[in-house]
């Protein structure tokens, strides 16, 4: 049995699959915000109530919105900023008993889709995703491309590819750099580019809403948007060549992109022919559970 947890901020939520991907058991609580201790025990008790359910044991994996500096050992880069510096794998792992292992959230969705999701066929699944922020993973042969800085996939810290001058130096973005990707392409930064163009401040489901029926000033954002998203694709896709991209994260469910996205992307990229297929998850929000749990899989797989 594998048990994923998937750490957000505002739930935990914990999952058992089978061998085969069933779903045996689903459990969350609210995240005990601002209080490490409290999260500990209520992450490690959603598993004990799992295991005591199905009468069962399993192995653990968890995603966390960050990573594992290799450097400490410590969390770092997670927007639950209360996780940030400690040792949460050593901690849990104490608290239940037994190794867990941890992997960022993009890092989960992608392994969620490689394993038996919308890049089951592929070898090389680059994941996607266009949410609150942007972000992505990589999955080679249905396991997760970690690299030593833990950082593979950090796409949205990448500048915005052949810049035009009016998108030089671009916004500002909490990494401390202009001009990322993600200040443009998360459904964040498709609403704030909007609202600087326009004086309109409205989200980026309204943004699609009025695009869809005919408003020019929301079509104009929603094309802007599509360009940069194809350059910032196109940009990777010349370096990792994958057999498969996926999309996930809020944006994912504007169905026009994955129509749009491969002709935009096409003319940025250095082949003659572009025949990469842009697909939707097939997890949707349960990704990152369950790829969260598929890692004790892997770590089965590897030893
Ligand atoms: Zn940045």
């Amino acid at each position: 049995m594998l048990i994923g947890i998937d750490w957000g901020g505002t739930k935990i939520e914990a999952v058992a699959l089978g061998e085969d991907g069933a779903v045996l058991a689903r459990r969350r609580v609210p995240t005990p915000r601002d209080d490490y201790d409290a999260c500990i025990a209520a992450a490690s008790g959603l598993v004990r109530a799992i295991e005591r359910s199905l009468g069962s044991a399993g192995t653990v994996g968890i995603g966390i919105p960050g990573a594992i500096s290799p450097a400490t050992g410590l969390v770092k880069n997670a927007n639950s900023v209360w996780l940030n510096g400690r040792k949460l794998d050593d901690d849990l792992a104490r608290a239940l008993g037994r190794p867990v292992r941890i992997e960022n959230d993009a890092n989960c969705f992608a392994l969620s889709e490689a394993i038996d999701g919308a890049g089951a066929d592929a070898r090389v699944v680059w994941a996607v995703i266009l949410g609150t922020g942007a972000g992505s993973g990589i999955a080679v042969d249905q396991k997760v491309l970690v690299g030593p800085h833990r950082i593979a996939g950090e796409w949205g810290h990448n500048p915005l590819p052949w810049p035009r001058d009016d998108e030089r130096p671009g916004p500002a973005c909490f990494c401390g750099q202009h001009g990322c990707l993600e200040t443009f392409i998360s459904g964040t930064g498709l609403a704030a580019d909007h609202s600087r163009r326009t004086g309109a401040a409205i989200t980026a489901e309204e943004i699609v809403r009025l695009m869809r029926v005919g408003d020019g000033a929301a079509r104009a954002s929603y094309d802007l948007y599509l360009d940069r998203l194809a350059r910032g694709m196109a940009h990777v896709i010349q370096i990792l060549d994958p057999d498969v991209i996926v999309l996930g994260g809020g944006m994912s469910g504007v169905d026009e992109l994955y129509r749009d996205l491969p002709e935009r992307i096409a003319p940025w990229v250095f082949s003659d022919v572009f025949v990469t297929p842009v697909r939707k998850n097939r997890h949707g929000a349960s990704s990152g559970v369950r790829g969260a749990a598929w890692l004790g899989a892997e770590a089965a797989r590897s030893s």
